[in-house]
């Protein structure tokens, strides 16, 4: 069946070619890690997910690049202001590399409790300043660059075309914009590939320019064509990157080897929070580990993420992650329960939902139709562990580890626990452990006792209350 991908370049959603066969080609524009990444990230990264899940599960076989942002974002997307590394570097008085370590491992810690796959290659800004450096060099080399006292820029005039990606009219914009332009640049919407280093900017490498760092477009544009070739298959982020960061990653491209890097652009609409920006001023920026405190899991957040197509605005509230998470733990039982029954269901029945749910995930990620087809198999009234299989199939997409739905429900079900009641859990393990069941009997009436009831799954153990 053909995958259909919506492409914000051609802005229409047609059927996915790769250019190579067997082997897609995707870059992913990574976190900036000078902070905590938020749940508006992550949304982000939740379809990173879902895209490289649905590409697998259709046979295909990745080169995935993301890359991590430690140097040369600036405060405004658009050249102004501070580096975001160095500043929050001055913030927690520590080195800039200090910041990018703390950050970077914090993100993969939440990656990983989200279950997002890793891409193939990480790729850091900072340990690729020779392939930019190169990258800068053409760009002037072919004209497309020119030198100010404190950058090099990008001439967009000098492009038969800017911009491509987004519907912005570049004269509508150049009469009513309101920022202060550098007097130096020749055009208002030039950018800043290279940037001379003020003394006392830590990050700063020796360049034909004197001492000075790449500017943050020029890293995804020099990375993606070192790892993916200057044409590769898909790029992604967040549609705040359409009308700069992936505007000018294409204007660089162009202007050192006179291609668009990607064929197809995808960008995710982004996450509110109770009907409106996510802001730290607002005091709603929300991080999974804030979440978590809260009783949700990083998994429900993800299930939470599939409630709306990526291209649709998402609406936060603490109400909804709570639903999420009750669904989460019911689909979790549904799956327990047709896994431990041997019901007879048609293959033509099973069949019928493989397809269904290959059709809404084929077509340009529809997550919350291919969620309707797994509540139809949850809720399916013939209880059969073909339906369990189905559904660890449909996990290869959905990535909700619900192989391991036993686990988490034993472990949500003990942090409600008294303390009693988890030491005498505990006691119990251990004795069976070692083999002593009549103590281990003696701890489960105890724990009875207590209002709890003791089971030995296959899964393991469970905990219910009476
Ligand atoms: P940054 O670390 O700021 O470079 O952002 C990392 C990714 O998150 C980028 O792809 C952004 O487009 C994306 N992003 C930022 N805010 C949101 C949001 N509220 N909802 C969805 N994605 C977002
Ligand atoms: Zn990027």
């Amino acid at each position: 069946m053909p995958i259909k991908l919506y492409n914000t370049l051609t802005k229409q959603k047609s059927e996915f070619e790769p250019l190579n066969k067997d082997e897609v080609r995707i870059y992913s524009c990574g976190p900036t890690v000078y902070s905590y990444a938020h749940i508006g990230n992550f949304r982000t990264y939740v379809f990173m997910d879902n895209l490289r899940r649905v590409l697998e599960y259709n046979g295909y076989k990745l080169k995935h690049v993301m890359n991590i942002t430690d140097v040369g974002h600036l405060e405004s997307d658009a050249d102004e202001g501070e580096d975001k590394m160095e500043k929050a570097a001055k913030k927690e008085d520590k080195s800039p590399y200090e910041i990018a370590k703390f950050y970077t491992d914090a993100f993969f810690k939440d990656m990983d409790k989200l279950h997002i796959e890793r891409p193939e290659i990480i790729a850091k800004a900072t340990e690729h300043i020779d392939d930019m450096l190169e990258f800068a060099k053409e760009i002037v080399k072919n004209g497309y660059g020119y030198e100010t006292s404190t950058a090099i820029y990008f001439d967009v005039s000098k492009l038969d075309k800017y911009p491509i990606l987004s519907n912005r009219n570049v004269d509508e914009q150049i009469a009513g914009a309101r920022v202060d332009v550098d007097p130096e640049k020749r055009n208002p919407y030039d950018f800043a590939i290279w940037i001379k280093a003020p003394a006392n900017h830590i990050m700063k490498w020796d360049s034909p320019w004197g001492l000075s760092y790449p500017g943050w477009h020029l890293e995804c544009s020099a990375m993606g064509r070192k790892y993916l070739g200057e044409e590769f298959d898909i790029h992604t982020g967040g549609v705040d990157h359409i009308p700069t960061h992936h505007e000018n990653e294409i204007a660089q491209s162009k202007g050192a080897c006179g291609k668009v890097p990607a064929k197809v652009w995808m960008h995710v609409e982004f996450l509110q929070v109770d009907g409106g920006k996510m802001s730290k001023s607002l005091g709603n920026v929300y991080t999974i580990t804030q979440l978590e405190e809260k009783g949700i899991e990083a998994l429900a957040y993800k299930m939470f993420c599939y409630t709306a197509h990526y291209r649709t605005k998402l609406n936060f509230t603490f109400e909804g992650a709570h639903s999420s998470q009750k669904a989460l733990n019911r689909l979790r039982e549904s799956y327990i329960n047709h896994r431990n029954s041997n019901e007879t269901i048609d293959s033509e029945k099973i069949e019928e939902y493989k397809n269904k749910f290959l059709e809404a995930i084929n077509d340009d990620l529809n997550m919350p139709l291919a969620m309707s087809v797994v509540w139809e198999i949850a809720r399916n009234e013939v209880k059969s562990s073909k339906l369990a299989d189905l559904l660890i199939d449909f996990d290869k997409v959905l990535g909700l580890d619900l192989a391991n739905s036993q686990k988490y429900l034993n472990e949500q079900k003990e942090v409600e626990l008294p303390n009693e009641v988890t030491q005498l859990i505990n006691e119990r393990k251990k004795a069976r452990e070692e083999k002593k069941w009549e103590l281990s009997d003696e701890l489960r009436d105890k724990i009875k006792d207590y209002g709890y009831i003791v089971k030995d799954t296959k899964e393991g153990m469970t905990v219910e209350k009476i």
